[in-house]
């Protein structure tokens, strides 16, 4: 019994892969660098989102995926009338996105006029690390309110990252949260990962985050990973 419950997990995993790299080749033919967002609920997925596509409207043109678990649409709302191509992908009450969801979403966006795709995950630190979409990277953001232990307790979602932004540093001064004793709890996991301290409410930090989603951008997806 618990032989067979492995074995469709596994294949599930194994069908989501395949699909996964179908996506991949439908972003990179058309010229889409796409990012796998991931966070716990209210880290800032869709603030940063927001403030990325007004700071860098009229340089490139981004779209986004915004995914929750209801119809409730207000995520996709706040980065359309920042000026994103968005849609609202509502799961229905399931943790993660998978590959067939995506799948299905890119073929509603106008892909050839989108230069990046952010794709907002479902908040959770467990389950969509082990889903592959088919993005080109992965972009977890931890916020200093939830505390300075979840690399050592998701160490999963901090080993497969890409890239970390450390969120609301604006907060430090007011809450528990050790920078050494978290930058080492990541550091163990992913050595050397490209991290951005900042603050979307204050704006601190924000320039270098912008730099790089920018470069990113400009970027042919053959040399992405
Ligand atoms: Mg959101
Ligand atoms: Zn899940």
């Amino acid at each position: 019994m618990t032989v067979k419950t492995i074995q469709v997990a596994q294949n599930a995993l194994d069908a989501n892969r395949e699909i996964a790299v179908q996506n991949r080749a439908a972003l990179d033919s058309a010229g889409v660098v796409a990012v796998n967002l991931m966070a716990s609920p209210g880290a800032g997925k869709t603030s940063l989102i927001e403030r990325t596509v007004a700071e860098l409207k009229g340089q490139i043109r981004i779209g986004m995926i915004n995914s929750d678990t209801s119809p409730a649409a207000m995520d996709a709302e706040r980065a359309e009338r920042a000026g994103a191509v968005a849609v609202h992908l509502n799961t229905t009450g399931r943790c993660h996105l998978d590959a067939g969801m995506i799948r299905d979403t890119i073929a509603c966006l106008p892909l050839r006029e989108i230069d990046l795709l952010f794709v907002e995950n479902i908040g959770n630190l467990v389950c969509p690390a082990a889903w592959q979409l088919g993005t080109h990277l992965s972009v977890l953001i931890a916020s200093t309110p939830e505390g300075d232990d979840k690399p050592y307790k998701y160490p999963r979602m901090y080993s497969g990252a890409d890239a970390l932004v450390i969120n609301k540093i604006d907060l430090l001064p007011y809450v528990t949260f050790n920078l050494d004793y978290f930058r080492r709890g990541v550091e163990a996991l992913n050595r050397g990962l490209r991290t951005f301290p900042l603050s979307c409410r204050s704006g601190e930090g924000l320039d270098r985050w912008l730099d790089w989603i920018a470069f990113l951008a400009a970027r042919e997806t053959a040399v992405l990973q």
